[in-house]
């Protein structure tokens, strides 16, 4: 087997992925799993006679990804929806209304389910993806009151979901609100299936939509190269490799120093002349001290080439001019976003003047 995937937390793998090098598709579901806290095994399908041993056609055969459950259930090419109701996780309403409707479980819409869970409210959180939200993506955070030592964004994003769910809370996974009528004391939900959700307050907390470079190609790649935020579920996957980080915040910070742990070299690409505007002192502290390490200032990613999958970039020196392009298959995003509040437009919400600049690069 090429490349394997440990299941993470050392549990033994629920499910097992199996797909080929570059795949959009099976990005998705690693990236859900990960997030999710599922332990699961990434089998990355070398060539077809291996394929051919995982009872698929060949290693480009259309019906890959394909995940097999512990309970020898396989699910061809499945949407993350199949994956959420074969984990026993997608739920149906079990309200004609509520007092409080969350639209997105990121760390604000599970703290605002805690909160009102526990004063007596019956509660709903609405998410499209995986609980967590940003947070879901960070290898480490440290500056969180209480964990002195750090947590995974997937287990606080866990433990949050737990603790909301104690209290009553109910959440209904992989579903996406799409529109909302707010009238007083009624606030009705239409999310992307047709469920409608009632409430009589409702919280939007659907964070923000990562920023893009903006280059030719990029879409092409996401998923096959070009990622966007740490990249969490990836980084078991770089030992060996030369991986490059574009931003100079704290969520690049904290990616380039989880993959300089696995990764032969990682390069932390930036805008700006210095990261001390931007990161927070124990993160530099610990970039410069590492040595497979290389902080590139004054520099910006001009270009992306390939295949089916990311194999170069292009990168710029913004005061010199000088251009070299350079090999690789791993490419993270971590230069922000813009708030996602495109659905507050139509429910008459009045937003401030930064989100109208929406994707503008700012690293
Ligand atoms: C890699 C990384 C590392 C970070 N590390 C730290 C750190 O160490 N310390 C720190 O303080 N902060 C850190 N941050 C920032 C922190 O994660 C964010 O500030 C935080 O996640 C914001 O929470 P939120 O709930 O407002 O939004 P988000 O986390 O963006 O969550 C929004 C949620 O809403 C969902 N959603 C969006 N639209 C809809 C819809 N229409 N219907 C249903 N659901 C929807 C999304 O899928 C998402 O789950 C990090 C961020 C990243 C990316």
């Amino acid at each position: 087997m090429a490349n394997e995937l440990q299941p993470h937390q050392h549990q033994p793998p629920s499910v097992r992925v199996f797909g080929r090098s570059g795949s959009a598709e099976a990005y998705a579901i690693r990236d859900f799993l990960h997030r999710s806290d599922v332990p699961f095994e990434w089998i990355e399908l070398a060539n077809d006679e291996q394929a051919r041993q995982f009872g698929v056609n060949g290693a480009n055969d259309p019906r890959l990804p394909v995940c097999e459950f512990a309970d020898s259930t396989r699910m061809e090419r499945p949407t993350i929806r199949q994956i959420t109701e074969k984990l026993g996780w997608f739920h149906d309403p079990s309200r004609s209304e509520y007092d409080l409707a969350i639209y997105g479980a990121g760390p604000a819409g599970l703290s605002a389910a805690v909160y009102g869970a526990s004063e007596g409210l019956k509660t709903v959180v609405v998410e499209r993806w995986a609980i967590g939200g940003q947070a879901g993506s960070s290898p480490k955070i440290e500056n969180y009151l209480g964990f002195p030592y750090g947590i995974s964004g997937a287990d606080l994003a866990e433990r949050a979901r737990e603790q909301a769910c104690r209290f009553g809370a109910e959440l209904l996974l992989a579903r996406e609100g799409v529109r909302g009528e707010f009238a007083a004391g009624k606030r009705t939900g239409y999310l992307a299936d047709g469920t409608k959700i009632i409430a009589r307050a409702a919280i939007c907390a659907t964070g923000v939509e990562y920023h893009r470079l903006g280059l030719p190609n990029e879409e092409k790649f996401y998923g096959a190269g070009v990622y966007y935020g740490a990249g969490a579920s990836e980084a078991s996957l770089c030992g060996n490799e030369h991986v490059f980080i574009v931003g100079g915040g704290n969520s690049a910070g904290q990616a380039v120093l989880h993959f300089a742990k696995i990764a032969k070299k990682v390069t932390m690409v930036v805008r700006e002349e210095s990261l001390k505007e931007t990161l927070s002192s124990y993160l530099m502290d610990r970039i410069y001290a590492a040595k497979n390490i290389e902080v590139l200032t004054n520099t910006e990613v001009t270009a992306l080439s390939g295949d089916e999958g990311l194999r170069a970039i292009t990168l710029k020196n913004r005061r010199t001019g000088d251009q070299q392009t350079v090999q690789t298959r791993w490419l993270f995003i971590c230069i922000g976003g813009v708030p996602n509040t495109n659905w507050a437009l139509e429910a008459g919400v009045v937003r401030d003047g930064r989100v109208i600049s929406s994707r503008v690069q700012i690293c």
